[in-house]
């Protein structure tokens, strides 16, 4: 949006026609529009603005965005010790509706970067996990889905305390009850039922969570998906199952990657609970190819195992720990299998929330 570079050339006044911020520079881009760095002459400190572009669409999320972190913080986080980033004021600015937050730092995908993808020790996944939870308490006691948990959406905060991080980016969140949208989360950190259509809940960030959780610790994304078809394939073989019947029988979009094989009532009445298969079966690759007529690109599974277990038994190597080390830390990798398999877990029902 040529219109919008232009303004953010220029001092962005706020609607009394003083001037207020001054832009220094462009932190981040999307299709909502530009996040600035601004110096406040009011209160003499950096402030990080999301000016929206002024399309309709754009504007009434943004509005809800504003709603959403305003509730949150007032009600649920009034003494800033939740891990949600802070909004600080919102204008219209030429049409354009802008938000200022408290500036902050790098985000964990550019941490992890920094890093050179090798993932983190076990207790700094752990320091950022205790975090994200905490925000993630609070959402879930305002009745806020977050809908868009990933690395690139959590902060480390630039105040005194370097390890602090935030959860931002409350641009696709929405009331638990109020779930609109189908079309949510990013692809990597996607939940089964999102992907299969099924009516969902908060615990979708649970989901994301899960993911986010494992890339910290493995320094690569858990799901790296190129297609919804390839995330349903690699959850399958990591998680070494499939999303339960029930799921898949009230799934929107069960048949665009499963064939039904036989009958699931019919089984119900006369197998017991130990004999019954599954009534789905994961399409091939060629039968998805044929439904679609897509061609979903596989990645090279760079984690050498398939398994989650064996992932995280195995992977990251660490080479220069001394042996009580080692075999301290294969006692937590147990650990952390066990607790990622109560986050991505196939039901929304048995997740842990
Ligand atoms: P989008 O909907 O495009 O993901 P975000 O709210 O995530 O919008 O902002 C886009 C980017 O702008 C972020 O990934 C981050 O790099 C930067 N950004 C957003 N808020 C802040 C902030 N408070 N401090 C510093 N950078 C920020
Ligand atoms: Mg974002």
């Amino acid at each position: 949006n040529s219109d919008l570079i232009l303004h953010v050339n220029f001092e962005l006044v706020n609607f009394e026609r003083k001037r207020r911020y001054t832009v220094k520079d462009i932190l981040g881009q999307g299709t909502f529009g530009q996040v600035a760095k601004c110096w406040d002459l009011e209160t003499n400190c950096y402030v990080a603005v999301k000016i929206i572009k002024n399309q309709p669409a754009y504007y009434r999320q943004a509005v809800v965005e504003v709603s959403i972190l305003h509730m949150l913080n007032q009600k649920f986080n009034p003494d800033d010790k939740h891990h949600i980033v802070r909004t600080l004021d919102y204008f219209v600015f030429q049409r354009h509706l802008c938000i200022s937050f408290e500036m902050l730092g790098s985000n964990l995908y550019e941490l992890i970067k920094m890093n050179h993808f090798k993932g983190f020790s076990l207790s700094i996944v752990q320091m950022f996990s205790k975090q994200i939870l905490h925000a993630l308490i609070v959402m879930k006691d305002a009745g806020i889905i977050h809908c868009d948990m990933k690395p690139e959406n959590i902060l480390i905060s630039t105040s005194v305390k370097p390890t602090e991080i935030k959860v931002i980016d409350f641009g696709s969140a929405c009331m638990e009850g109020r779930t609109v949208y189908s079309y949510i989360q990013s692809r990597y950190y996607r939940s089964p039922e999102v992907v299969l259509g099924y009516p969902y809940t908060a615990s979708i960030d649970m989901w994301s969570f899960g993911c986010i959780v494992a890339e910290l610790f493995l320094g690569l994304p858990l799901f790296p998906g190129a297609s919804e078809y390839d995330l349903l394939k690699r959850m399958v073989q990591i998680l070494g199952g499939q999303p339960p019947d029930n799921l898949l029988r009230d799934s929107k979009n069960t048949g665009k990657f499963f064939k039904h094989v036989r009958s699931i009532y019919h089984l119900e009445h006369d197998a017991t609970s130990e004999e019954l298969i599954s009534a789905y079966q994961v399409l091939t690759e060629d039968e998805y190819e044929a439904r679609e007529s897509k061609r979903p690109s596989i990645g090279k599974n760079y984690f050498n195992h398939v398994k989650l277990e064996d992932i995280i038994a195995n992977y990251p190597y660490r080479k220069n720990l001394p042996e009580e080390e080692i075999s301290k830390e294969s006692l937590t990798r147990l650990a952390l299998v066990d607790f990622l398999r109560g986050l991505v877990e196939f039901d929304p029902g048995k997740r842990w929330s």
